[in-house]
């Protein structure tokens, strides 16, 4: 018999966007990220790992009563120094440390100052040999993904593993049937994180589907719709299941008419749209120019036609944005009825090519990792000043979300216009909290 390996997994705090109804609490449990229950899945059974998993998100961890063999943490860029100041805490105490998510897999130099081993990509091969060679005192120091990543190797997310998390019922609906992009839109992390664009087979999604409890699922894909025969053929596997559900997608998919059907009667009941901009010339300079301005409101009358609602998000301080393109953008989404707008700022996530581009141009202006949410200024912009930037995403991200507002903008189209018209008011307590949250998360790293 093995010995047994007790394994921590840690997934710090940090992301605004699992703040909506405000700091932590059960709320958040409905942003739950699958990272946690897909690397639970992962562990291979014949090596006896107990693990326990801390989501800093829903719980207050106490870092001196873990007890581990190993800890795994998994951050993006916003929560990387606090992972960092766990990871020095257990290595401290002798206890080796494994990095995995988004910012390790761009910066894995980084990550290693702070870690015995990185895990780069999508950790369907990688994480079993990494707990494989653990256990065989041989961890090497860099994972990467292989080239040939079979995605019919992906087991089903362990969503049981949150059950003792909190004292109700949680109903893990999120689910991610292809990953990456081949795409290259500048501001955008997808194209690098897992070597171009994958799927998985829609036998397995559809079999991981039947399994989700919640009649409604919410995909996690970069762009379900990418692959048009992909998209035709899943939808056609969806209709006997009966469920609700909702996605990102490209804007091309208003000018299928019966591919936008075929998807409306799959259940689809609304698309996160990535508009970006209201203007074309941006467009063009962060290679998004298949987006065009001109069909914008003519594809947001497709897909509400369809009664499918719109979430759209625009980012602001591309360096073509002068101080109108906040009204402009205002204007736009009232008009064209946007059912829920998102915004966000330009950020250049250390690691891609849209990062190194503007510290040669000697443009970033804010280094702190945990800034990096989308939330707040982090390079100089070209056309206005970094607070005109800051004050007018603040101004409206206030005025998108004023009652008044909300209720001229929102189609109620389905009964599901109901919840998006909740996420509205989320979305604009969320705006009030954010920068209190980042602040306070910038403070409590200090305490680790
Ligand atoms: S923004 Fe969307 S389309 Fe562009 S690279 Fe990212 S995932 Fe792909």
């Amino acid at each position: 018999m093995r010995k047994q390996t007790k394994l921590a997994i840690i997934l710090p705090k940090g992301f605004p966007f699992r703040y909506i109804f405000g700091k932590i609490n059960t709320y958040s449990l409905s942003t739950i990220p699958l990272t946690i229950p897909v690397l639970v899945s992962l562990i291979p059974k014949d090596l006896n790992i107990k693990v326990e998993i801390y989501d800093e998100s829903i719980e207050k961890i106490i870092k001196e009563g873990i007890n581990a063999d190993l800890v795994a943490i998994s951050a993006i860029t916003p929560t990387v120094n606090r992972a960092y100041a766990y990871a020095d805490y257990f290595r401290s105490k002798n206890i080796p440390v494994i990095m995995g998510g988004v910012h390790a897999t761009l910066n894995p130099q980084e990550a290693l100052q702070h870690a015995d081993s990185v895990m780069c990509g999508v950790a369907i091969e990688s994480c079993p040999q990494l707990l494989r060679d653990f256990t065989e005192s041989k961890i090497q120091k860099i994972y990467t993904q292989s080239n040939q990543l079979d995605f019919s190797k992906m087991p089903i997310p362990d969503r049981n593993c949150y059950k003792d998390k909190t004292s109700f019922p949680v109903r893990i609906n999120s689910i991610q049937a292809t990953f990456g992009c081949n795409n290259k839109c500048e501001f955008c992390v997808q194209p690098y994180i897992c070597n171009g664009y994958h799927q998985r087979p829609i036998e397995d999604v559809i079999n991981e589907i039947k399994n989700i409890k919640s009649n409604f699922i919410e995909f996690y894909d970069p762009n379900l719709t990418a692959d048009k025969k992909y998209l035709e053929k899943f939808c056609k596997a969806m209709i006997p299941l009966k469920k609700n559900w909702a996605a990102p997608a490209t804007i091309d998919l208003a000018d299928n008419n019966k591919l936008l059907k075929l998807v409306a009667k799959s259940g689809c009941r609304s698309v996160l749209i990535g508009f970006e901009s209201v203007n074309q010339d941006t467009l063009k300079d962060i290679h998004k120019d298949f987006n065009n301005v001109e069909k914008y409101q003519k594809s947001i009358k497709e897909f509400h036609k369809a009664g499918i609602a719109v979430a759209g998000s625009f980012v602001f301080g591309f360096d073509s944005d002068t101080k109108d393109i906040f009204k402009q953008t205002l204007n736009f989404i009232n008009k064209a009825h946007i059912d829920l707008p998102r915004f966000t700022i330009n950020t250049p996530f250390p690691g891609t090519p849209f990062y190194e581009r503007m510290k040669k141009e000697n443009r970033i202006i804010e280094n702190n990792w945990s800034m990096y949410d989308c939330n707040h200024v982090i390079i100089e912009p070209n056309n206005m000043t970094a607070r005109e930037l800051q004050e007018g995403f603040d101004w409206i991200s206030k005025e998108a979300y004023k009652l008044t507002s909300i209720l001229k903008r929102i189609e109620f189209i389905n009964l599901f216009s109901l919840l998006i018209f909740i996420a509205n008011i989320g979305l604009k307590i969320k705006c009030k909290n954010v920068c209190q949250a980042s602040r306070d998360i910038i403070c409590a790293n200090k305490d680790i």
